[in-house]
């Protein structure tokens, strides 16, 4: 009778520091300031995916993250060149690209007469893996501060920054210049890495990571729609004329050990399980480096990539996209439950939004009736050299074209006692006859002009006086150059510039902001929670339906 008695008091009081425990759980208060800040970019996501798929959302995952946090209904980034890197840059600087420098993924430096990679840099070499090329990489040619290097003067050195995705490009220009580190996914071995210009050896839980060979695993795999494949009501047919697929094939299911190049890990990049082992690894990162532990604010943003490189192969309304998304808001869902538990939802501050959007598949579009196209860049290149062949006599008066901006020998048209000012306009005139064309503008007329608004204004946010080139083309709305993939971003229009952006975790509250919102607002408004100074490009105003 007493041992019943002893155990039954035994279990009572069990119970009752459970329920203790629960209720000490529902009020805690968020500390002064956050312990960690976690930004999520979801590299080609679209602002009306959210709405797209809501039905089929779980509640843990968007629906948590927009049911309890506050959500800008019209973010936009205000330039031209939507681009990863671009993107990248603007959300960690809270500058523009004409001020932080980085004005697309690759331009031309005229000096060294050479291409140049955002993140690319000779003198850094690979840390943790033998492929030469996978780690010369620095954010050397970002000119301004990040949101992470400020962290990092306001702490002298005590806050941990640490960025991580499957592109370099996205990993290096979301942490910047003082961080701690930013790993990357080395295609070549499939480990993450990074460069010397972080660290000299990958600490021991990255090494026990890459060890792990997780990329094989999930490379082993069958891609499978998650449910069955007739639900999938917010999508086309996945037999459609306007994927261009995996190696070819556009409908599921995808084996990929079949697919898969022996010893190489490219696919991982192009199915959701690269986004699943970017979590895997970003959830090492957080336990193994501490974030969040101690006073000083941490901060980590992790890109999501492989969204990007689905969506170009299959466009915004494949089942290959839609499936993506369910996979990807499961994953989310899953993160934020193990923040929960590990770190405490009042002690993270999380933000997620996207680097850029995407147009339709101009094909799809094209079959819907509405005006789309491939503009055929390689073709508009060749006859403008012949026309100005033809106008100045035979010479290399085209140094690069890349991306929709033109390089202009100026060494020759100097040389040549020709007018720069009038060169380009001549330029720009022959250009602008092209079908797809809807502005070709000069270097010299963006320097010599203000634009309040509009796409002049929009390119001139996106023009840098060293770095761009002599004419600066315009593609009409769901034109794009031919890449080769189903679909592609690169434009100022809402398609490409209008992405997700919310909120979550620690002060902030349930609201909706429906005004217009910059990309370049997200840093001030971090800066201003963490009472710090603002990166050093940045001249926007914090979000201040959040802030206040
Ligand atoms: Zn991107
Ligand atoms: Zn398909
Ligand atoms: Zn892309």
């Amino acid at each position: 009778m007493l041992r019943i008695l002893i155990i039954f008091t035994l279990i009572f009081s069990i119970y009752l520091t459970q329920s203790f425990a629960q209720q000490q759980t529902r009020k805690k208060i968020p500390p002064e300031k956050p312990k960690l800040i976690i930004g999520i970019i979801v590299d080609q996501m679209r602002y009306d995916y959210i709405s797209r798929y809501w039905d089929k959302f779980d509640t843990k995952g968007f629906k948590r993250l927009i049911g309890e946090g506050a959500f800008c209904k019209n973010a936009n980034f205000d330039y031209i060149f939507t681009q990863t890197a671009v993107g990248h840059a603007t959300i960690s600087t809270g500058a523009l690209p004409a001020v932080h420098g980085i004005v697309s993924n690759t331009w031309y430096n005229r000096l060294k007469e050479q291409r140049i990679y955002c993140v690319g840099d000779d003198k850094a070499k690979t840390t943790g893996s033998e492929s030469e090329d996978a780690g010369k990489k620095s954010p050397k040619n970002l000119i301004t501060t990040t949101t992470g290097d400020e962290l990092k003067l306001a702490s002298n050195g005590k806050s941990k920054v640490i960025a991580i995705s499957l592109k370099d490009r996205a990993a290096i220009l979301s942490a910047g210049h003082a961080a701690d580190a930013a790993y990357w996914f080395d295609e070549q071995t499939g480990n993450f890495v990074t460069s010397s210009y972080y660290l000299d050896s990958l600490p021991k839980w990255v090494r026990k990571f890459n060890k792990e060979k997780n990329p094989d695993l999930y490379l082993n795999r069958v891609w499978s729609t998650l449910r069955p494949i007739e639900e999938y009501t917010e999508s086309i047919a996945d037999n459609n004329p306007f994927e261009t697929g995996i190696k070819g094939q556009i409908t599921f299911p995808y084996n990929l050990a079949e697919i898969r190049e022996e010893k190489k890990y490219d696919l991982l990049k192009t199915v959701p399980f690269g986004n699943s082992l970017t979590k895997d690894f970003t959830i090492n990162a957080i336990v193994n480096e501490e974030l969040g532990v101690d006073d000083f604010t941490d901060l980590l943003i992790v890109s999501l990539s492989a969204t990007d490189y689905i969506g170009h192969s299959y466009g915004p309304t494949s089942v290959e996209n839609e499936d993506t998304y369910l996979r990807l808001d499961e994953e989310i869902a899953h993160f934020l439950s193990f923040i929960d538990n590990q770190i405490g939802k009042e002690n993270c501050l999380v933000y997620l939004t996207a680097d850029h959007g995407v147009a339709h598949s101009p094909k799809y579009l094209e079959s819907q009736h509405i005006p789309a196209g491939f503009f055929n860049d390689n073709y508009a290149i060749t006859l403008l050299k012949t026309y100005l062949n033809a106008i100045y006599g035979y010479g290399e008066w085209v140094s690069e074209y890349i991306d929709q901006q033109i390089y202009l020998n100026r060494n020759l048209i100097e040389d040549s006692k020709l007018s720069l000012d009038e060169f380009q306009k001549r330029t720009a005139q022959f250009f602008i006859q092209f079908t797809g064309v809807a502005n070709a503008m000069t270097a010299t007329n963006l320097e010599n002009s203000d634009y309040s608004n509009g796409i002049f204004s929009k390119m001139k946010n996106n023009y840098n006086q060293n770095r761009s080139g002599d004419i600066l083309i315009n593609l009409e709305p769901n034109w794009m150059e031919d890449s080769f993939s189903a679909t592609n971003h690169n434009s100022p229009y809402a398609y490409d510039t209008h992405v997700p952006l919310i909120w979550y975790g620690w002060k902030v509250n349930r609201k909706t902001i429906t005004r217009r919102v910059s990309m370049t607002e997200i840093a001030p408004t971090i800066a201003t929670f963490l009472n710090m100074p603002f990166p050093n490009g940045c001249l926007s105003e914090p979000i201040i339906e959040i802030t206040e």
